[in-house]
This record gives structure tokens, C-alpha cells and sequence, in this order.
């Protein structure tokens, strides 16, 4: 490997971490003032935003310790295999590194991946040098991120967890068919494995803290994984029952999706072209219907096709849902229980939290909901009010065109 400084190790190896998605940073179009005209840049990679637990966001350094690798993960940038220049930290050069930029007031926190260097154990051992100097020789108080690697040694990873404020295992692929095409050298049981060990230390040191102040906190933000969407056959079903798995077994606070984009001198088991970043958005979008709406996996799964499996790109899972559904609508927004009034689309859960509230003095009528929502054209199909019943417009079958979004006119010279 090439003598590189740390300022050259810095480009390649926070360019190298953006493939990961367990950050809330996201995307725009590219700007820059390299050319000496104007001031800023969206391109540059290393300061990402994630969420606290509360709720406060904050920038993280975004890095991955080296972009070596012994593994050959077909989708991935880094693989053995891969003809892009490496380069590698010390644990003290991201130390310093993270130190330096927390002094500056550039970030709060630090997000730390890596490639897998001679061994799993080995590389974990790196990474968890750099958390315990952080916080044992350097006080630091800051957020830290810490992605484990399954293969490496349990011990190694309670250890990350004893430092890191969040850790990460990323399942990578939805199927177990995917991941075995793939990305050979790695393991579902094995992934699970490490995950499950991360939920049962979480549980038992959050217990034994309710009981023992002393008790060391372990991974308070808790833990999540990334999906990455588009690699294999799975389909958005696939996808949909796969993460609320994750959720129920090991009860994971976030799981990230991330379309695959297509990397230079990519392997011929891959697509040629990255699916449309409207489906990485639409998954989103269920996920937050699982998490805060109450709809089970398989309620959402079936708001995609049933012959493709894939949910619509031009409307929201919650809207496809509802037109499936005719049937629970129209929902009266003086009389239903929360629940049927979070099914109406176009009602989100703060407008449904205050049509409750309102209606325990007087009876709403169609104008009230026309004020919480966005659109109320969108709303209007699904729910009756004191002065208002959707008898024609419920039953039309032309409703999906007269709800759907305005498709917006593209412009010609758009980046
Ligand atoms: S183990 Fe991680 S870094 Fe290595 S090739 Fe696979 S995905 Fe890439």
C-alpha cells in the first residue's frame, strides 16, 4: 500500500464509507466551488447527521478504518477484487482525527466502519481500540457508531457495545438466497448470531442499571442494520416481512435501506443499473408504517402488486393500501378508534392526535380536516364528516387517478 498522508487517507477513506446507509444523512444535487467560484460543496464525503435518542441531530465523522479487504462481497466496493486505491488508519490517526474535529466544532460524534483486515477478530480489535481511547485515555463524551463485524469473537463485540453509544450488523441482503450469491464468505445464522448477543446485553445491562447505577451502559442508542435494495430478486414484500422480522426478534431501533448503486468494474453476477431511488423511498415509507402506524408486515406487503411483489412507485404504500381496500373506508372522523383514523391517507399521526383532541368538544366537520392535512382532496375519498359522506366518490373506479400525486414535468436540463 502506498505511503499516503492522513489528509489523502482521509478522501479515499470517508469516500469509501458513504456506501453505508446507517446515517440520516441525505442526498441532493452535486455543487461545488472547486473551480474558485462561489463557497460550499454537496460533494464532499466524512461529516454525516444521525439522530440522538432525543432526537436531537448531530454530524458525524464518517469513516471507515481501512477499504481493505479479505473478503469478495460482489456488491461492494471495497471487495478483495476491487482495482480502487486502499489505504488504511491506525487507531490513533482516528483518534486524533476524531478529536481534532470535534475541537473544531465540525462534528459530535464519530461513525466507524471497516473492512475485514487479515481476520474478523483482528479488525474488531482495531475498532474497539479506537472507541476505548476515545472514551478511556480522551474522556470523550461525544456519540460514537460502531459497526461490528458477526464473525468476530462475542467478547470482542460486548466490548464495542461497553463504549459505542449505537452498533450496527448489517444483514446486507434480504434473502438468505441473496446473501449465499453474493456475499459467500458470510453468514445468516452467523449475522443473527452476533445480533442476538447485542439484544440480550442490551436488555440485561439496561436491567441491571435499573437496579445498579454502576452498571456499565451498553449500546444506549441500541442497535440497527442496513438492506441493501436492488442487488438480488427480492421483492418489496421480500423486503417488508425481512425487516420486521429484524425488528421482532431483535428488536432493533432502525433498519436502513439503501439502493444498490452500481460500482466501477462491478462483478457479472450484478445488475447493470441501480433501481429507482423512489423504491429505496417507498420502503421508507413502510417501514414507518410498521413502526408508527400499526400495520403488520403482511398488511403492508399487501399494498404491493400481487403478481410483481413490488409496491407502486407513483403513490405511498399507505394511499396503495387504502385503494386495495375499499372496503374499511370511509372512515367517520367523529366516531372511529385511532387506529381505523391512522389508516386514512393523508392523515398523519399529529392530525389524527388532534381530530381526537378537537372532538371531545364538538363534532368536526369538513373544513376542520382540510386545516391538519395536506391535501384534502386525498383525504376526502376515505372519511366522513359532520357535513361531509364520500357516497360517489368512495365507490368511483377511476379514484386511484383522481388521488394519486400530479406527476411533475421533468425539466429537460435537470441534473
Ligand atoms: S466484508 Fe464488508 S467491506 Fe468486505 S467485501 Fe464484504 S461488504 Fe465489503
Amino acid at each position: 500500500m502506498a505511503q499516503l498522508d492522513l489528509r489523502q487517507k482521509l478522501a479515499i477513506l470517508a469516500d469509501a464509507a458513504k456506501y453505508d446507509a446507517s446515517c440520516s444523512s441525505s442526498g441532493t444535487t452535486r455543487r461545488n466551488s472547486a473551480g474558485g467560484k462561489g463557497i460550499g460543496s454537496t460533494e464532499g464525503m466524512g461529516i454525516c447527521h444521525a439522530y440522538a435518542p432525543d432526537g436531537r441531530c448531530i454530524s458525524l465523522l464518517k469513516i471507515l478504518l481501512t477499504n481493505s479487504c479479505v473478503f469478495d462481497c460482489h456488491y461492494c466496493i471495497n471487495r478483495k477484487s476491487s482495482n480502487v486505491r486502499r489505504a488504511r488508519f491506525t487507531p490513533d490517526e482516528v483518534v486524533t482525527l476524531t478529536l481534532d474535529f470535534y475541537r473544531r466544532n465540525y462534528i459530535e460524534g464519530l461513525f466507524l466502519s471497516s473492512g475485514i483486515i487479515r481476520s474478523p477478530n483482528y479488525t474488531m480489535e482495531q475498532i474497539v481500540r479506537v472507541a476505548q481511547s476515545l472514551r478511556e485515555e480522551h474522556d470523550f463524551r461525544g456519540y460514537i457508531h460502531l459497526k461490528t463485524i458477526p464473525d468476530a469473537d462475542p467478547e470482542l463485540v460486548h466490548q464495542a457495545g461497553l463504549f459505542a453509544d449505537r452498533v450496527s450488523i448489517n444483514v446486507e441482503l434480504p434473502t438468505v438466497a441473496g446473501l449465499t450469491r453474493l456475499a459467500p464468505e458470510k453468514s445468516v445464522p452467523r449475522i443473527e448470531g452476533a445480533m442476538r448477543d447485542v439484544r440480550t446485553a442490551i436488555e440485561d445491562l439496561g436491567d441491571a442499571r435499573k437496579r445498579y447505577k454502576a452498571a456499565p451502559k451498553f449500546a444506549p442508542a441500541g442497535q440497527s442494520t442496513q438492506m441493501i435494495v436492488g442487488a438480488d430478486a427480492a421483492t418489496d414484500g421480500d423486503i417488508i416481512q425481512r425487516a420486521s422480522g429484524l425488528y421482532g426478534r431483535f428488536n432493533l431501533r432502525r433498519v436502513y435501506y439503501s439502493a444498490f448503486s452500481p460500482i466501477p468494474d462491478a462483478s457479472a453476477v450484478l445488475p447493470l443499473r441501480r433501481p429507482p431511488l423512489m423504491r429505496e423511498h417507498r420502503l421508507y415509507q413502510s417501514d414507518w408504517l410498521m413502526r408508527f402506524y400499526d400495520y403488520r408486515a403482511s398488511e403492508v406487503a399487501d399494498a404491493a402488486d400481487p403478481a410483481t411483489g413490488m409496491l407502486p412507485l407513483d403513490i405511498d404504500p399507505k394511499l396503495a393500501w387504502a385503494l386495495r381496500f375499499r372496503d374499511r373506508f370511509p372512515v367517520d372522523v367523529n366516531r372511529a378508534p385511532r387506529e381505523a383514523l391512522l389508516r386514512v391517507p393523508g392523515l398523519g399521526i399529529k392530525a389524527v392526535d388532534a381530530i381526537l383532541a378537537t372532538r371531545r368538544w364538538r363534532r368536526l366537520r369538513l373544513a376542520d380536516v382540510a386545516r391538519l392535512t395536506a391535501s384534502i382532496a386525498k383525504v376526502r375519498p376515505f372519511l366522513v364528516a359532520e357535513d361531509w359522506r364520500p357516497v360517489a366518490l368512495a365507490d368511483r373506479a377511476d379514484l386511484r387517478p383522481l388521488v394519486a400525486p400530479k406527476r411533475e414535468q421533468l425539466e429537460l436540463f435537470a441534473a
